[in-house]
């Protein structure tokens, strides 16, 4: 056994290898979630249907060349637990691992038209200052490598903190959403196709935002993707 082998299997005997989801069950090298956990996980079929539940709560909002969640997030379950853990527990390989599986399906999708740039969904520098990260940028990154796609975080910008608005009306709320985001640099995105990443979509806002920001550039083409879409 060479020293490093040695090293790591010592490390694992006190920091055992645990399934990102359940945080109970140990894996096997190279494993990032329990075959248990992987059979519950509530998959979308947005990757194999152009035409699907992301796309069409953006009809008339924003026109997508592609559109998809990779899970439904239910209230309570494993999705909106493994969210909580890259939202607020700085457990970023959640989202990186995530963004692993978002990045093989694009891979294996069928027509789907390789995007120019990836472009996170950015966070209030405040926010990402107390959190570490973007966990956005942290999916993106994933998808980046896979994908082998440049991504952009020298374009979108929130300017606007919107965490504490939960006592504002759904009107002010989206008013708010609507001028928290500022560009820049978009010289470089002119007849180019981004994919726009984003940890959770609700009720889809956030996206549409980042899209009017960017309305002036020419021929711009958007596609977007999430970890996770919201369901009741
Ligand atoms: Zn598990």
């Amino acid at each position: 056994m060479t020293a490093r082998k040695y090293l790591k299997s010592l490390l694992e005997l006190f920091y055992p290898n645990l399934c990102l989801c359940c945080a109970q069950r140990s894996l096997s090298q190279g494993q990032s979630f329990c075959i248990p956990c992987l059979h519950q996980f509530p998959l979308t079929n947005h990757f194999e249907m152009d035409d699907n539940e992301l796309v069409q709560r953006f009809l008339g909002r924003v026109k997508l060349e592609a559109g998809m969640a990779l899970l439904y997030n239910y209230k309570s379950g494993l999705v909106s637990g493994m969210i909580h853990q890259l939202k607020y527990k700085r457990n970023k390989f959640v989202g990186s691992e995530l963004g692993i599986l978002i990045g093989d399906k694009l891979k294996e999708k069928d027509n789907f038209i390789m995007p120019d740039y990836i472009l996170p969904v950015p966070i209030h520098p405040k926010r990402r200052k107390k959190r570490g990260y973007n966990q956005s940028e942290i999916i993106g990154q994933s998808i980046s490598t896979i994908l082998n796609i440049p991504m952009l975080t020298d374009v979108l910008f929130k300017k606007i903190s919107t965490t504490t608005q939960t006592k504002k009306s759904r009107v002010d709320r989206m008013n708010n959403i609507f001028k928290s985001f500022s560009v820049k640099n978009t010289e470089q995105l002119t007849g180019k196709h981004i994919l726009i990443v984003d940890d959770v979509m609700t009720t889809g806002a956030t996206i549409e935002a980042c899209a009017e920001s960017l309305k002036d550039v020419v021929d711009l083409k958007i596609s977007v993707v999430t970890l996770a879409i919201a369901k009741s």
